[in-house]
C-alpha cells in the first residue's frame, strides 16, 4: 500500500540525511538576515517582523529593515515596504525583477501590493499569519485577477522561531501596565 499523504510523484524520502539543497540552504541563510532584523526591531520595542531585500543572481542583500511603525509614527512603515523603498532608492529605479524578498511573517495586504508593483521575484515568508497575512490568508492578493504580477512564493521558512519572536513580544506586552 503507498502512502496516502505522499505527493503524487514525489521521490521516496532518503533514508537518513537529506540531500542538500542550495536553495533551501541559502533561504535559510538569508531568513536568518531577516529574523536579526525581526529581534532588532522587538529590542527597539517595534513588533518584531524583519525583511532583506537580495539580488537573486548573487543573494547579495541590497537592503535590510525591520518594523518602524512606532519610531517612525508611519502606519505603513512595515520590514516589506522600508527594504523595498531602500534598495529601489539606491537603485534608482522603481521595479526590482531580479530580486527575492526575505520576511519573517506573511506580508499583509498593503506590502503584497508593493511587492507586487515592485515586480519582486520570489517571497519567501516565515510565519503565516491567519489575521493579516494577504499572501496566503484573507485576500491572497497574488491570486487576484487584479494582480499583474505573482510573485513565486515560499511559505514556512524559519517559521517557529519567527512565530516565538512575536509571541513573546506580545506577551510582554500584555503583562506591562498600561502607559500613563
Ligand atoms: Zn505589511
Amino acid at each position: 500500500m503507498t502512502d496516502p499523504t505522499a505527493e503524487p510523484g514525489a521521490a521516496a524520502p532518503p533514508s537518513g540525511r537529506s540531500e542538500p539543497n542550495p536553495q533551501a540552504e541559502r533561504d535559510r541563510a538569508l531568513m536568518a538576515r531577516a529574523f536579526a532584523e525581526a529581534e532588532a526591531a522587538a529590542a527597539r520595542d517595534e513588533v518584531p517582523v524583519g525583511a532583506v531585500l537580495v539580488e537573486a543572481a548573487t543573494g547579495r542583500v541590497l537592503a535590510a529593515a525591520g518594523n518602524r511603525t512606532e519610531a517612525d509614527a508611519d502606519p505603513s512603515a512595515h520590514a516589506e515596504i522600508l527594504a523595498i523603498r531602500a534598495a529601489a532608492t539606491t537603485r534608482g529605479r522603481p521595479r526590482l525583477p531580479d530580486c527575492d524578498l526575505y520576511v519573517t511573517l506573511e506580508p499583509c495586504a498593503m506590502c503584497a501590493a508593493a511587492i507586487s508593483f515592485a515586480r519582486i521575484r520570489r517571497v519567501i515568508y516565515g510565519t503565516p499569519d491567519p489575521k493579516m497575512g494577504a499572501v496566503d490568508h484573507g485576500p491572497r492578493f497574488f491570486a487576484q485577477p487584479t494582480c499583474h504580477h505573482r510573485p513565486a512564493v515560499t511559505g514556512g521558512v524559519m517559521a517557529e522561531a519567527s512565530a516565538a519572536l512575536l509571541r513573546a513580544f506580545f506577551r510582554a506586552k500584555r503583562q506591562r501596565p498600561p502607559e500613563p
